[in-house]
């Protein structure tokens, strides 16, 4: 989806390698925190989120959407206020002590200044995108197969990867899918409606 915080031109890439570097954090966690600020977590905490968030949060509170499954790792989903999010790369919102493992799921741990440490042993806090190098976080990603096998209708926004055994597999044959992108994509002929526009523009028409 296009948030700001996607936004690649706010960032400087060599900062942003370091920031997903989990030597980095433990080394120099002053440093992590303040390259993660400027790069990325300023941008999750004070961009506005999108009206096609909004609309996803509008509509899972009438009942129209029971869940959202995202490979972003910037929690926009959550923080606009949507509940049953699936994350299926981890984000800022699942994390852990790298000393104890004790786990934190609550993105505002990073909104406080500083670098989060451990409650219990003082160790520093790791993202899961980072602390498992972009892997898979399997949670969601049951959270997701679940989600998706009960749908009846799933519609695609913005997506160009197929995750095809994570969950896209998991559709249901009953299913109908409709895609909103403003490029074709690989979904185009599964799809029963493409709509090929900006997914702010769609989802604002919708009431
Ligand atoms: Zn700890």
């Amino acid at each position: 989806m296009a948030a700001g915080i996607k936004d690649m031109q706010h960032m400087n890439i060599a900062e942003v390698v370091q920031m997903m570097s989990e030597t980095v954090l433990k080394t120099m966690p002053n440093h992590y925190y303040k390259i993660a600020w400027k790069n990325f977590l300023q941008y999750m905490f004070e961009s506005n989120t999108t009206i096609t968030h909004r609309k996803l949060v509008e509509l899972e509170k009438k009942g129209k959407v029971q869940g959202i499954i995202t490979t972003n790792i910037d929690c926009m989903h959550t923080l606009a206020g949507s509940r049953a999010v699936a994350e299926i790369q981890g984000s800022f919102g699942v994390n852990q002590c790298v000393r104890c493992g004790k786990s934190y799921n609550n993105v505002q741990i990073w909104n406080k200044g500083k670098l989060p440490r451990c409650g219990d042993c003082g160790g520093a806090i790791s993202a899961f995108p980072v602390h498992h190098h972009v892997g898979l976080y399997q949670d969601d990603v049951i959270r997701a197969r679940l989600m998706i096998s009960k749908a009846e209708l799933v519609i695609i926004i913005g997506a160009q990867g197929c995750y095809g055994n994570v969950y896209y597999n998991y559709i249901s044959q009953y299913a109908k899918i409709v895609q909103v992108n403003p490029k074709p994509t690989q979904f185009d002929k599964v799809s029963i409606l493409n709509i090929h526009q900006e997914a702010d523009e769609v989802f604002e028409s919708i009431s």
